[in-house]
């Protein structure tokens, strides 16, 4: 893990704060939320135009806006129930913030950041075609095919195949088990630790960088059977890096950062490396650049970098802008919203009811994680 988590990064920016005159000249925006006296309708929220429902995407003049954070639209109560469960993280601590300020939208102190940028689009499962969950527990590496399959697909398709074979099983004769196969391309999955490490190094000689990634991975834990060679985890870890892979670049910047798997402590190898990832999209790593400009003092490209990963759907980003940048009055509501809002679509793009039975199921079984979440 980083050390440039999401409390050093507040930590450090809170430090920068205290240097910070936060009474100073900042310029008044004309603020189109801004819209105190603005009639409420009677469900509780207030309408508005042009905006995306949070809830299902849906684009409308008639969304009704959150009547607590005044930061998520939605079509009718109907799609803002259902969407109380994920908003409600976001919600509460800007409504309390709001509520401070006796309900100010604008307090002048706001920072311009200038338009949103665009976080290059996920990778897709090649099954279902949705973006692939962030969390990388939340996918499988097939090392038959070389594709990312969304954990919801594989769990379904395991559970499909589990059925069948319980119908087998219950024949007069029984009839043999199917084997178990990939989601994806049907290839039989190897039996074994040493037949998967076949399967993944044949893919290694090929150059596929997230096969390399894997394999580094594998070496750096000493899984499959493999004893933990720390140089080789490196050497396939850069191979991987050099040929695009953002998780690799990520891991390496994380490596210098904290002075692990061999490598000396080098922040500016790390920074590197984060800031590698972090061009192609990888949102931990904008999350963590972000936290390396807090410290250094940049604290508008480090909102920038914090925004970005939101609008890419990493919650931690959001909650981290919430608690420090917006509660200082450092970041505009407007842009906070518009930040928000593109996070709800980005996650609302991730999100699927077989995705969902697969997060039930790992909660079922004790194998859930929180931070799966994020
Ligand atoms: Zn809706
Ligand atoms: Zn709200
Ligand atoms: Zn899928
Ligand atoms: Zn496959």
């Amino acid at each position: 893990m980083p050390s440039s988590s999401k409390e050093d990064g507040t930590a450090a920016a809170a430090q920068q704060l205290g240097s910070m005159s936060l009474g100073g000249s900042a310029v008044e925006r004309n603020d189109e939320d801004n819209d105190a006296g603005e009639p409420t309708a009677k469900n509780g929220a207030t309408p508005t135009t042009k905006k995306l429902c949070s809830a299902c995407g849906k684009k409308s003049d008639t969304l009704k806006k959150c009547n607590g954070c005044k930061c998520a639209w939605y079509c009718d109560k109907k799609c803002q129930n259902k969407h109380r469960k994920e908003h409600k993280r976001e919600c509460r601590p800007i409504k309390e913030v709001l509520d401070k300020r006796g309900g100010r939208l604008v307090v002048g102190t706001e920072k311009d950041l200038g338009p949103l940028g665009k976080v290059p689009p996920r990778e897709e499962c090649p099954i279902c075609m949705r973006a692939l969950p962030i969390h990388a527990r939340l996918h499988v590496y097939a090392a038959c095919c070389g594709k990312f399959i969304c954990g919801g697909c594989n769990f379904q398709y395991q559970i499909k195949s589990t059925e069948v074979n319980a119908k087998r099983g219950q024949r007069e004769p029984p009839l043999p088990l199917l084997p178990r196969l990939c989601a994806f391309c049907r290839t039989a999955a190897p039996p074994s630790n040493e037949e998967l490490l076949v399967q993944l190094r044949k893919r290694v000689e090929l150059k596929d960088p997230n096969a390399l990634y894997n394999m580094a991975v594998e070496y750096g834990n000493g899984q499959l059977g493999l004893s933990v060679d720390q140089a080789k985890c490196i050497d396939l870890m850069r191979q991987s890096s050099g040929l695009g892979c953002t998780e690799a670049q990520l891991k390496l910047g994380s490596f210098y950062d904290s002075g692990m798997m061999g490598l000396e402590q080098n922040e500016e190898e790390a920074f590197k490396y984060e800031k590698k990832a972090a061009e192609g999209g990888q949102l931990n790593a904008l999350y963590n650049v972000g936290c390396f400009e807090a410290k250094n003092g940049d604290l508008v490209a480090a909102m920038r970098h914090w925004r970005l990963a939101a609008s890419g759907g990493y919650k931690n980003s959001m909650q981290g802008l919430i608690a420090f940048y917006f509660e200082n009055g450092l970041i505009h509501h407007g842009d906070l919203a518009e930040t928000l809002q593109a996070m709800y679509l980005a996650r609302g793009e991730m999100r699927s009811e077989d995705r969902d039975q697969y997060i039930k199921h790992l909660k079922m079984t004790g194998e859930y994680r929180e931070e799966y979440e994020h």
